[in-house]
Parts: structure tokens; sequence; C-alpha cells
């Protein structure tokens, strides 16, 4: 790894794989991992950086290195039939045959869990708001249309059909105007959460359009402005940038919240000289960062990973939040950790940490529902049961109310499980009733 000079902002230069091709790492690559790399990054989006090859991989553990596993696409992630599918068409040079074989693939790996584009869209005045999001009572999420790529992208990326291409299963915003239409008509709204994709890749006077009349004070009841972003982790020199800085002071002199809510999946992410100094500039804003993830077989499914992690993080002044449970969609089957497997992790880790790290809460499942965390497993009345509870509901009245449903050790999601006493989850008839 590289020493990193902190005075020059490094420019962003994405490596897609057609540059991967020309850039010196491709013969660092196998043969056999070269052809995987190639033929699953038909089907699912591909996108690496300088920063993450220079600074962030370790090439002497590749193909192992987590950080390779994160950004570059793995043999794994396809099943076998499909992979040789695509792999015969990319090989024949049939490129009618691929993109068939591509669409075919795509559509079997679920590309829009939990009613994504269905069910949590609001309306105005009869008119179907597209690019927010309104699950929750207290929080709008909203997906402003420039922000709706990455700097790199994760192999697990629950979002990854938004990236390849097919217009139609993409969710984006282009009306700030909307959302603040939106936003005024419901006071009940206290916190606006900006995603993606990564709402920081968009330039610092695009962000301030979507970000800056939130500060009107007949907005004053969005009391916290959050903003998800992989940046840190990705583009730790996006927060170098002296206009943005004062954006989000400009936010916390408001008396809002400003939470950075940065995905880090693995302690390396926290070690470049880059990352430590945007955390120290993000923090002299007033702003907080709080870190979540999900729980990633060959990346972080080991405990002493998130100890660490953790641990890193408050040591960096960083508010761990969410531990979550990889999502039902794309290369799930890969990256996939049985639910009781995640929850000794997680609790493996937790323990090992002090209660400053304890703000963490997982693991947790965004299922249809709400946030369903794997509280643990328990004996009861002679049956082994799983411990549930709702982190977040469609009904906030669900949340923090223990239920039990059947210990199964191959559950990796809610959907697979059963309930544990009776016929069904004490929620399941009102859900039912909600949506239709
Ligand atoms: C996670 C999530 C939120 C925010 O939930 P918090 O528990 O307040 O962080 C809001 N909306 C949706 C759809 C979510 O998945
Ligand atoms: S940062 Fe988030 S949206 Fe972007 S690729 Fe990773 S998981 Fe997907």
């Amino acid at each position: 790894m590289n020493p990193v000079k902190l005075d020059t902002v490094r420019p962003y230069r994405p490596i897609t794989l057609s540059q991967l091709k020309n850039h010196p790492v491709w013969n660092r690559l196998e043969p056999e991992l070269q052809k995987s790399v190639e033929v699953v990054a038909q089907v699912l989006p591909f996108r690496t950086s300088s920063y993450v090859v220079e600074e962030l991989i370790d090439w002497a553990r590749v193909p192992e290195d987590p950080i390779f596993v994160l950004n570059f696409p793995q043999r794994g992630m396809l099943d076998p039939e499909d992979f040789d599918r695509v792999a015969a068409a990319l090989e024949r040079g049939d490129r009618a045959g691929l993109a068939e074989a591509v669409r075919a693939v795509r559509f079997k790996l679920n590309p829009h869990p939990a009613g994504q584009l269905t069910h949590n869209v609001p309306t105005l005045n009869g008119r179907r708001l597209e690019g927010l999001q309104h699950k929750y009572r207290e929080t709008v999420l909203v997906f402003p249309s420039p922000g709706q790529v990455c700097h790199a992208y994760c192999t697990y990326c629950f979002r990854w059909a938004q990236f390849v291409g097919e217009p139609d299963l993409r969710m984006a915003t282009h009306e700030a105007e909307d959302f603040l239409a939106y936003l005024k008509a419901h006071p009940e709204v206290t916190d606006v959460l900006f995603t993606g994709g990564d709402p920081m890749v968009m330039k610092t006077a695009v962000l301030r359009r979507f970000i800056e009349p939130l500060l009107d004070p007949a907005l004053a009841h969005v009391q916290n402005i959050r903003i998800g972003t992989k940046a840190l982790a990705y583009w730790p020199y996006r927060f170098f940038d002296d206009e943005l800085l004062a954006l989000f002071e400009k936010v916390v002199a408001a008396g809002r919240h400003l939470a950075v809510m940065a995905h880090f999946t693995h302690p390396r992410e926290l070690e470049t000289e880059a990352v430590k100094e945007a955390i120290r500039r993000i923090r002299a804003t007033g702003a907080v960062i709080r870190t979540q993830a999900p729980l990633v077989a060959h990346i972080n499914d080991d405990p002493e990973v998130w100890a660490k992690k953790w641990r890193t993080e408050v040591k960096l002044g960083l508010v761990p939040y969410y531990m979550f449970v990889e999502r039902d969609t794309g290369p799930k089957r890969f990256f996939e950790v049985p639910l009781y497997r995640a929850h000794e992790i997680f609790k493996d880790a937790y323990k090992q940490v002090s209660g400053l790290a304890r703000s963490v809460r997982g693991p947790s499942m965004s299922a249809f529902p709400g946030k369903v965390r794997v509280v643990g497993t328990a004996k009861l009345g002679g049956e082994k049961v799983f411990v549930l509870e709702f982190l977040q509901a469609r009904n906030p009245d669900w949340v923090g109310r223990p239920f039990f449903a059947k210990y199964d050790e191959r559950a990796t999601w809610l959907d697979d499980l059963s309930p544990a006493f009776g016929e069904r989850f004490f929620y399941q008839d009102e859900l039912a009733a909600m949506s239709g």
C-alpha cells in the first residue's frame, strides 16, 4: 500500500471492466480469475476505483483478500449453469445470445426485494413521487437522480439492479420540489435520509440544492438530515472539499443534526491516512458519523473482524449503528450467512467491545414488514426458537415486542422462518390488511 499525501486531493478515477483490462493489476490475476471477473461482470455491476486498487486491496492476499472480494466479481456469485451459459455466449462472441443470457440470469436474481418499487412510494395530490420512499413513519428516503451510482460497486450490493442499465429497474427523483412539498405536508417526518447509489457522488453544488431547502423554518420538523454513503470507504478524498464541509457546517449551525451514515464493511477501510483525515474533517463540522454494513460471507463473517471494526470506529469517533443480514437479492447465495450464525457472530463480537461500541444493533433483516432483529435463540416450553423483535416496523406499535420463530439452522431470511407458537406471527394479519 502506498503512502498518501494529504495536501492534494487525488482525482477520482473509476475502473470499469474495459479499463481494468488495461490496468497493471489485470496481469496479477490468474487466467481463471480473469475469466470469472469477466463473465460475472456481464450480469452484475462491476466498478472499482484507483483508490480501492492502489490503497485498499492487499494484492499479496488476492483472491481471498476481503476488499478484493468486496469489489471484484466472484465466480460463485452465479449458479454454475448460469455462469457456463454466459461464459459460452461470451466465448462465441455471440452478442444477441449474450444479451439474452444476461437478461434471463438477472431476472432470476430477484432484482427488487421487499416490495421496494411498488409498496413504499408516497403520493402527493394523487401523484406517485418516484424517487421517494416512506416506509417508517418518521423517516423519508430520498433517491436524488444524480446520486444513483457509487464510486465503486460492492459485489453484494442489494441495489445492483439499478446499476446494470435496465431503465425500468431504477428508482430516482428528478425533482427536489416534489420532496419538499411532500415534507411540508408531513409534519410527522423527523428524518430525511439521502441515499442511492451514493449521494456523495453528486457535486457539492447539486447536493446543496437538495439539502439547503430543508433548513427552511417551515421544515423545522425535519430535525435529522442523514446522508447514506460509502464514500468514506471508496473515496475519502471526497470529504477534502471545503465547499462540502461548509455545507455540513451550515446544516449544523441551523440547529439540525447531520448524520453521515457511513457504510464500512471491513476494518481495513478505516486504516488509510486518507480516511482518517476525512473523518477528522467531517467531525470538525459538527456532523456525527454512524456506521453500518451487512454481514457477508467471504468478507466479514468473523466476530474478530466485527470487534476490530467497531473498536476502530469508536476510537476514530464514529458511532456503530447497524449490522445487517444480507438481503434476499442478487448473488445472495454466495454471501449469505445463516441467521443462527449471524447472531453468534454478532454476540461474539459484541461481548468483546466496550459499551461505547454497543450502540450497534443487529443482526437486522430489512424485510417487507420492517427491520427484524435476531435477538438470539432460546428454549421455551421444550421448543428451540429464534427470539425476534422489530427495530423498525410499518406499524410502530410492533417495535420492541419479542416474537418467536421455529429454530431452523438453514434459515437465512425472515421468509424462511415459521412461527414457533401458533399459526401466524402477531403482525401478519395486520400486514396482510395493509398491503391489500
Ligand atoms: C433502515 C431504514 C430507515 C431508517 O431506520 P432507522 O432505524 O431510523 O435508522 C428508514 N427507511 C427505510 C426504508 C429503512 O430501511
Ligand atoms: S455502496 Fe451501497 S448502493 Fe453502492 S454498491 Fe455498495 S451496497 Fe450498493
